[in-house]
């Protein structure tokens, strides 16, 4: 098995269409080893994390990208976030008994929610649509048509191994003699390309199987990982605005406050010492809730 976690950028030399490919292998399996995901939901969680790498490509920020998607079940819900850095996380709630099916069949009426947050400013963009089509790559598509007017095409796959996307999206034209027909012949030929090419090839050899006749550049390779966002100071945060009476509550009652992060299992155990460290310095008027 090749191990890649990469994400390569490539262009057309004589057409304004750029596009990208990502395999995920290492990344995607630190995804799988904490929750056990029935066989359709994992390719769709497979394919919601492609779809984030790929989105992720074209941010010339330092930030992020996540994707969450909000049905009305099976699955209630999914989130997958990536960073600048290509460093990603994600997982998906269900309920019940799932079999394969359209994206429509594994969750319902629901929405794709796309946020992008700039770093530094903290700025931030949502993109809201309603899940359309059959598949992830259906739903992105019809966004980034809807909110961004570029005629945009991804193919998508995962295993339990490696997940895998090709993306290819048509720029404004720069000059007049561009070659008119490239986009079309470009998306005939991407979508000839099978799962299986997808999850087993390199980049270049993908390129190659499917445009050697086309003058492609790719650019060299840029590394994918998993990595999780928690952190304690994260879940500090969140106990303080609980507030000390509630926090000190649940220690009364359990003995202490559990925090297990869903994104990678890691576990936070506050006792009582530790509670009351947590407020020592933020005196309890900091609580939101006894503000006023
Ligand atoms: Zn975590």
């Amino acid at each position: 098995m090749k191990e890649r976690d990469t994400l390569h950028n490539f262009l057309f030399e004589h057409a304004a269409i750029r596009g990208d490919v990502v395999h995920l292998d290492a990344t995607w399996r630190e995804v799988l080893k904490r929750h056990a995901y029935p066989a359709p939901l994992r390719s769709l969680l497979g394919e919601l994390m492609v779809a984030a790498a790929l989105l992720t490509a074209r941010l010339n920020f330092e930030g992020s990208l996540s994707l969450q998607l909000q049905g009305s079940g099976p699955v209630t819900l999914g989130v997958v976030e990536c960073s600048s850095e290509r460093l990603m996380r994600g997982l998906l709630h269900w309920t019940g008994d799932v079999e394969a099916g359209t994206l429509p069949q594994l969750m319902g009426s629901g929405q794709l929610v796309i946020t992008i947050e700039q770093r530094r400013s903290g700025e931030r963009y949502q993109g809201v649509v309603d899940v359309a089509g059959d598949s992830i790559a259906d739903a992105i598509e019809c966004y980034l048509a809807q909110s961004e007017q570029l005629e945009t095409r991804l193919w998508l796959v995962a295993n339990a191994q490696s997940a895998a996307g090709l993306l290819v999206q048509r720029m404004p034209a720069q000059d007049e003699d561009e070659d008119a027909d490239a986009w079309p012949r470009v998306v005939q030929l991407a979508d000839t390309v099978k799962g299986e090419e997808l999850l087993g090839l390199d980049a270049h050899e993908i390129l190659h199987r499917l445009f050697y006749e086309e003058d492609v550049r790719l650019f060299e390779a840029l590394p994918m990982a998993f990595r999780c966002s928690c952190s304690l100071e994260r879940v500090q945060n969140t106990l303080r605005m609980l507030g000390h009476d509630e926090v000190l509550d649940i220690i009364a009652e359990r003995g202490s406050v559990d925090v297990t992060c869903e994104f990678c299992n890691q576990k936070y155990v506050f006792d009582a010492v530790d509670a009351e460290a947590l407020f020592a310095d933020a005196p309890v008027s900091a609580n939101p809730s006894l503000r006023h």
